[in-house]
């Protein structure tokens, strides 16, 4: 019965049987975790880990930061899902507090959805209406894994098994202002632009290059999209990324970090992209759902009470020097802004060190072969960073060739 299967999931041998009622699309979790506050997480035997994933960007408050707590309870318990059909004064003022830190006043218009890749699909659906067939996109990012986003995500072997694939975009490798310039033409709908390669490995836009694809874009009268499902919210210590580079693109994506753990996506419109979409032509349940906005506005509202965004810039900056400072030699280098930080390795290993972080009781996600990526809770507190510095160099230790691998 379905209690027994839960009351059996709460020993080791349980939780085994209870994974296989999980498709595999994740491969076997390593853990279960069952609690969480601030930076940390317990799993079910106990121990505790400092979360340097923060889900994966998802939690800027960290876990039960309580003014979440709060705000969902309150919520919930006052008006839960209302149909698209009306408002919610939720929603509202998270719209409003989102137009306000994003810097375009009156001039945006948010669309509400559960997810990056649903943030994602509304864009390109909003860069099709502009009539034009051609959107660009770049080798290495990652967008989303709806059909849409697939198309955009330019990763060809998370695209190959799910062809054929939307059609009309081409992809230009990275960073290259040239290639950008060369791609964008009369044909053109949008650009979509990570400011940071996320799932790529940290890689960090070259200086200049998000203030060329909007010379590019508004020259030919495309729509600039700028995915900051990854690097907004504080997370590059500043609101967005795409203020760090002093442009106004014309639509925004976000998720991750702006729902405060729940699920909470948007697409913002800027000038005239605020205005393509008519009644009718988009839409989704859950989106705008007073609960998750309630969420929202607590993490807006935290972020700016608590300076969230100035700590993630210096403790940031803190953690990257502490890294390099290291000179480990597994170490090739750190990439990354803000909270956002990729360790570069000597050798593809980055699994054999996520897993001896974990025995160490720190949760940190091997994003590429290469490249171990920490985006930790901006709530993360300078000793819990200074602690993991003292224990890195056991950690990358672990992972040099000739040490027995830790891994099962
Ligand atoms: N865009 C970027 C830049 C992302 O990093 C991600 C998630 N890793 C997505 C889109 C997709 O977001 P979601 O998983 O919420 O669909």
């Amino acid at each position: 019965t379905v209690d027994a299967l839960a009351a059996v999931s709460s020993n080791a041998d349980g939780r085994e049987r209870w994974q296989g009622a999980l498709m595999n699309n994740y491969g076997t979790p390593q853990l279960t975790l069952v609690r969480g506050e601030g930076a940390h997480v317990w799993d079910a035997d106990g121990n505790r880990y400092l979360d340097l994933l923060g889900g994966i960007a998802v939690n800027a408050l960290g876990h039960a930061h309580p003014a979440v707590v709060e705000a969902v309870q309150r919520q919930i318990a006052t008006l839960g899902h209302v149909s698209n059909f009306y408002a919610s004064q939720p929603a509202l003022d998270l719209a409003a507090a989102l137009l306000d830190v994003l810097g375009v006043g009156d001039s945006g218009r948010v669309l509400f959805c559960n997810s990056g890749a649903e943030a994602n699909e509304a864009a390109f659906k909003l860069a099709r209406l502009t009539g034009r067939p051609k959107i660009v996109a770049c080798e290495g990012a990652f967008h989303g894994r709806t059909m849409g986003a697939l198309a955009l995500t330019g990763q060809p072997a998370k695209r190959e098994p799910f062809q054929p694939m939307t059609p009309g975009v081409v992809h230009v490798p990275y960073g290259d202002v040239a290639a950008l310039e060369a791609a964008v033409d009369a044909d053109t709908a949008a650009v979509f632009l990570e400011p940071v390669l996320g799932e790529g490995g940290v890689v960090v836009a070259p200086d200049g290059y998000l203030a060329a694809a909007r010379e590019f874009t508004s020259r030919a009268g495309a729509l600039l999209v700028i995915d900051e499902v990854q690097t907004g919210i504080g997370r590059l210590g500043s609101w967005f990324a795409f203020q760090r580079a002093g442009i106004v693109p014309d639509v925004v994506t976000l998720a991750k970090g702006l729902g405060g753990g729940l699920p909470l996506g948007a697409c913002v419109g800027i000038g005239a992209a605020a205005g393509l979409l008519q009644p009718g032509q988009h839409g989704t349940t859950f989106g705008g759902n007073p609960v998750c906005c309630a969420a929202g506005l607590a993490v807006l509202r935290t972020i700016a009470a608590e300076r969230l965004c100035e700590h993630a810039a210096e403790l940031g900056k803190e953690i990257a020097s502490g890294v390099e400072e290291l000179g480990h030699p597994l170490l090739a280098g750190v990439r990354g802004t803000g909270l956002l930080i990729g360790l570069l390795l000597r050798q593809p290993v980055s699994a054999t060190v996520a897993s001896a972080a974990a025995e160490a009781g720190y949760l940190v996600n091997a994003v590429q072969p290469d490249a171990i990526r920490l985006a930790p809770p901006l709530v993360l507190e300078r000793a819990q960073a200074r602690q993991f510095l003292a224990d890195l160099p056991a950690l990358l230790d672990a992972a040099l060739p000739g040490r027995p691998t830790t891994e099962a």
